[in-house]
């Protein structure tokens, strides 16, 4: 098998699997439960927390555990909206989010809230100034990705803070920062975000487990889920144990040799433009600023069955996002490429484990799938 897909999910490492195993049959106590395995798990929780939080670079008292990075992006909008109910109603996004917060926020237009969206230009880029020019005084929530899941772009968090501090400081700022963490420089403390999304999938961690950080200056909102109070008080249902110390594990093997493994897929992403610049008709869609996604099209081929046809040869790349499942992509579609251009767009996205020869072999049945197959487009 050839993965090239490391944007959708990624695989975890046995360490990870084992911590998570042992956590299920040994250390399975309930960290609400009275006597010592609780109590124990109580405190280990504590430990994972600030593992995650030290590589956020944030506090662990405002980051928590949620189920996976769509809640945690559904949660930021809601506490944000809450929050600020009184400065007014407008949401200023861009046409590039992922599904987990454009679709709440016309969830929320359909209700009544005023909502801005952006476009990038044809590369997918996307500037502060951009931003802070659609910002008015009824903004009361501003949600911009932080790396883009289809493109690799990457987007001016902290200046967007910075001139959202000067301009309208109650404004709140989210970034979904699901693609960035441990790939781009991601910071909390740098960013400025109110809000960050992160999820356990994309680097290494297990599927169903995320966390959002929160910054000290938002009122902690009404709870997400109402029960038990665990996680503050704001989202309550016994913790995922397991999957929250598979997190923490994913993070701490990630951050070892972190410098490395992001300078590999650097090189990586860099041999692949290079190798794939021979194929006829391929077009690199951006060369964006993350070192594990890059987007190309086969000019006039379609995308589906690019996929498809690699995917009959055990080689896995994508159309677009995962969450998507055969529907175009809207991140695409905002770029306003020719037809031809943007049926044909494919997703090629790596990790630290990816070759040289994984892409050669790519690369290789995109240029035969090119001179064998019909144009449709
Ligand atoms: N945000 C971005 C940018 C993503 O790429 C994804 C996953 O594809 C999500 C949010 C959703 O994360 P999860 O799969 O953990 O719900």
């Amino acid at each position: 098998m050839i993965y090239l897909d490391y944007a959708a999910t990624t695989p975890v490492a046995r360490e990870v699997a084992d911590i998570m195993y042992q956590v299920l049959t040994e250390q399975f106590g309930n960290p609400s439960s009275q006597y010592r395995i609780g109590l124990e798990m109580k405190k280990q929780m504590e430990l994972w927390r600030k593992t995650v939080a030290d590589a956020l670079d944030c506090d662990p008292g405002r980051l928590f555990f949620t189920s996976c990075g769509t809640e945690g992006d559904n949660w930021a909008i809601t506490a944000a909206l809450w929050h600020n109910r009184r400065l007014g109603r407008h949401i200023v996004t861009t046409a590039v989010e992922h599904s987990a917060v454009l679709e709440p926020c016309r969830w929320l237009e359909r209700q009544g809230y005023e909502l801005t969206v952006l476009s990038p230009d044809s590369q997918g880029n996307l500037t502060a100034e951009q931003v802070l020019e659609a910002v008015r005084p009824d903004t009361a929530l501003v949600s911009v990705m932080l790396v883009n899941n289809e493109l690799g772009n990457l987007y001016p968090i902290a200046d967007i803070a910075r001139g959202l501090a000067a301009k309208n400081p109650q404004t709140l700022l989210h970034t979904d920062a699901v693609q960035g963490f441990l790939k781009v420089p991601c910071s909390a403390r740098n960013l400025g975000a109110d809000f960050i999304t992160l999820s356990a999938h994309k680097i290494g961690g297990p599927k169903g487990v995320g966390a959002l950080y929160i910054s000290p200056r938002v009122k902690l909102p009404k709870p997400l889920l109402a029960g038990g109070g665990q996680e503050g008080g704001l989202r309550s249902g016994t913790e995922a144990t397991a999957q929250i110390a598979g997190f923490s594990k994913a993070v701490e093997l990630r951050r070892d040799g972190l410098a490395e493994k992001l300078r590999h897929m650097e090189l990586l992403k860099a041999y692949a433009v290079e190798r794939l610049a021979s194929i006829p008709d391929l077009k690199i869609l951006s060369t964006g600023g993350a070192p594990h996604i890059l987007p190309v099209s086969l000019e006039g081929w379609p995308s589906q069955n690019i996929v498809n046809d690699l995917g009959s040869q055990d080689i896995f790349i994508s159309a677009g996002s995962a969450c998507h499942r055969g529907k175009s992509s809207h991140v695409v579609a905002a770029l306003g490429l020719p037809k031809k251009v943007a049926g044909g767009a494919v997703r090629l996205s790596f990790g630290p484990e990816t070759t040289t020869a994984e892409i050669d072999a790519c690369a290789d049945a995109l240029r035969v799938h090119h001179d064998t197959r019909m144009p449709m487009l």
